[in-house]
């Protein structure tokens, strides 16, 4: 991959050019899933991001991610969520039953990018949305690792080698773009596959996962197409991986640490 991939930044520009992020992430005791999201986010690029949380989580955002606004998970009343060019919609989200509306909003009337991650693929499953999945009018990112793409595809376990199939089996299911994690991550859709040359084991830790949902998230509002957004951000979190490592050793980096890395990892694409 090279830089031509990326848009320039316009010298005459402002926050509002570079697209605002929903991140539908974290619950009670799972704070951090989201501070992960909405960090990548802010890290690479766009404009404005939001917060669709439980009142108790602001406190906590605001001080671990000040840059990031909050608003209360009240889609009928507090916010619009056609008024976001992007939502990552999982990361720390919990599977508690208050999220099927939640969901079935998003899948039923949302028409942006959608980065459906974690427990947003784990709910889907759960309280068997596949039907509004598949008649979702947004540009669909699903980014399950191996186990939950065994868990999308209602099997025991996918075999290394299946995984190319495996994650076609779940775009032709669902008609989304596909991010296939692990080594040698894969992202597909209808007529493209890319596999990814970033990243090494010591991004097997916590919170990684959460860390690429925000930068695709933040991709998609500035403008890339779902399939786009999902490559480049692949290519990034694993690069700032790479830097990680080049750095502080794979041993005891953190989610955190390669969201911080995530700049660095533009400007050596760019
Ligand atoms: P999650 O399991 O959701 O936290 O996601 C883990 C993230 O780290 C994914 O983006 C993986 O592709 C990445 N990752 C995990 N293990 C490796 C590895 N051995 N080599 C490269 N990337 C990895
Ligand atoms: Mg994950």
């Amino acid at each position: 991959m090279n830089g031509n991939v990326l848009k320039p930044r316009k010298i005459q520009s402002h926050k509002g050019d570079y697209g605002k992020v929903l991140a539908v992430s974290g619950s009670v005791g799972m704070a951090g899933a989201a501070v992960m999201c909405g960090r990548a986010a802010i890290r690479s690029g766009a404009g404005l991001v939001r917060f669709a949380v439980p009142k108790e989580l602001f406190n906590i955002l605001q001080i671990c991610v000040p840059e990031a606004t909050c608003l209360e998970r009240d889609f009928e009343n507090v916010i619009d969520i056609n008024d976001y060019e992007a939502i990552a919609l999982g990361s720390g989200l919990g599977l508690e039953k208050s999220n099927i509306p939640i969901l079935k909003k998003v899948l039923n009337d949302y028409k942006g990018t959608l980065v459906l991650d974690a427990d947003g693929l784990n709910c889907v499953m759960k309280y068997s949305l596949y039907g509004n999945l598949k008649a979702s009018q947004a540009d669909i990112i699903l980014t399950p690792h191996m186990g939950e793409a065994a868990r999308l595809l209602e099997v025991e376990s996918i075999d290394i080698k299946d995984r190319e199939k495996a994650a076609r089996e779940i775009q032709e299911a669902f008609g989304t773009t596909v991010v296939m994690k692990g080594a040698n991550t894969l992202v597909l859709t209808e007529n493209k596959i890319y596999v990814n040359d970033t990243g090494n084991p010591g991004m097997a830790t916590g919170g990684s996962g959460d860390v690429l949902t925000g930068i695709i998230a933040s991709l998609a509002a500035q403008g890339y197409s779902g399939y786009e957004a999902a490559k480049i951000g692949v290519y990034i979190h694993g690069l700032a991986g790479d830097i990680c490592a080049e750095e502080i050793g794979q041993i005891g980096m953190t989610a955190m640490d390669i969201a911080d890395r995530v700049p660095e990892a533009f400007r050596r694409l760019a």
